[in-house]
């Protein structure tokens, strides 16, 4: 591991115009569990589809229900040690952005601009009406739900379903966000994938672009990944144990 950081220390050194590409990975540490690992709340339950969720007022009561039970088990997480070196990155000016599979906005909390930010999957820490696209709070959310004895509210403009601001199987993937990425993906000189499986398509086209317009590719995972055969550097390892002080940052030579 010891090589590995330094080969990472060097690549990060240039990088100039960056993508730091995060998948469940990097919240681990945080206590939010990944889609694979066992026993996660992910694992215990099938995905409610799009289509369900909008035909079906059962289908919204258990989704809530489930998101609630989410937000008591990991609703504080903070960022951990891989969100604080991306957003080092960013503030060095080494990355164009930053793009993510994750749903949990600790990207956010460790200080990354919306500008800055592409959410491939959404965000699952506010809630939309579907219909007239206005945004409700969790916390507002929770007491229509709490108040109805476990019934998903509507939206009190226009009577639409209400639901969080996450992507769902079925659901099509926000085409802006998209564009941002690919546009990004095609002019970045470094793009580096931490904590992603990398099988969940189209986000994982994403790094193939890059490579093949002549980004240099970099995997922080602690598992292979489809794509190793691809990158020019890859570190199977712990991504708070490798990232944690690899680049020191600027203000600490001040
Ligand atoms: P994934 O669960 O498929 O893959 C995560 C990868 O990270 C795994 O290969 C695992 O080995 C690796 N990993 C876990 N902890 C690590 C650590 N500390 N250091 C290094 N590697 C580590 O996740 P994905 O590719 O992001 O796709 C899962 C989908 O599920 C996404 O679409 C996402 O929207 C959703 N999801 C989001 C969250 C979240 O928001 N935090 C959590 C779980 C799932
Ligand atoms: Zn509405």
């Amino acid at each position: 591991i010891k090589a590995a950081r330094a080969a990472l220390a060097e690549l990060l050194g240039n990088m100039r115009a960056g993508i730091a590409f995060t998948g469940a990975g990097i919240s681990t540490e945080c206590g939010i569990p990944d889609f694979r690992s066992p026993g996660g709340l992910w694992s215990q339950n099938k995905p409610i589809p799009y289509d369900a969720f909008v035909s079906s007022r059962a289908a919204r009561n258990e989704a809530w229900r489930r998101r609630f039970a989410m937000e008591e088990a990991f609703g504080g997480a903070r960022p951990g040690r891989g969100h604080a070196a991306v957003a080092g990155w960013l503030a060095d000016g080494r990355l164009l952005g930053v793009v993510t599979q994750n749903i949990d906005g600790l990207h956010q909390l460790s200080g990354v601009p919306d500008e800055r930010l592409v959410e491939l999957h959404g965000n699952s820490t506010y809630a939309v009406c579907l219909d007239c696209n206005c945004r409700y709070s969790l916390s507002w959310v929770r007491k229509e739900f709490d108040d109805a004895g476990g019934v998903a509210p509507d939206c009190i403009h226009c009577d639409g379903p209400v639901k969080t601001a996450t992507i769902s199987f079925g659901q099509a993937m926000p085409a802006g966000e998209m564009m941002r990425a690919h546009e990004w993906a095609m002019e970045c000189d470094v793009f580096v994938v931490l904590g992603s499986s990398l099988v969940v398509y189209p986000a994982a086209y994403l790094p193939i672009e890059a490579k093949q317009a002549g980004a240099r590719l970099v995997i922080v995972n602690r598992e292979p990944t489809e794509l190793d055969p691809l990158a020019d550097l890859v570190i199977h390892a712990d991504i708070g144990d490798v990232l944690d002080g690899v680049l020191p940052h600027p203000a600490a030579f001040r």
